[in-house]
């Protein structure tokens, strides 16, 4: 696998390039965010960088799948939420 042919998604988190390391001089590959500031670990290790890449592109799709799933469900609660304030208060109303 050429340099040119990889093609790295950004950290699903804070948007940065990853890094590649690649130890013991080839193998195995690591692919992590080099965010430094940040307070979030995201990284993958595989035998071969095309293995590694592969995993890497899956995993910020997962994430960030999961991270839009995570603001649906805040979206749902709040309006859950939302209905129970509007009912304690339509029953104070009423002097219930
Ligand atoms: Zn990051």
């Amino acid at each position: 696998m050429n340099i040119s042919d990889i093609h790295l998604k950004v950290c699903p988190f804070c948007g940065m390039k990853p890094n590649i390391t690649e130890h013991w001089g080839g193998s195995p590959v690591e692919i992590i965010c080099g965010n430094q500031e940040a307070h979030h670990t995201v990284s993958v290790i595989r035998n071969t960088l095309a293995e590694a890449v592969n995993a890497w592109n899956e995993r910020t799709n997962e994430i960030a799948a999961y991270r839009i799933g995570y603001a649906d469900g805040i979206r749902a609660a709040r309006a859950e939420a939302k209905k129970v304030v509007e009912k304690i208060m339509k029953q104070e109303v009423e002097g219930g």
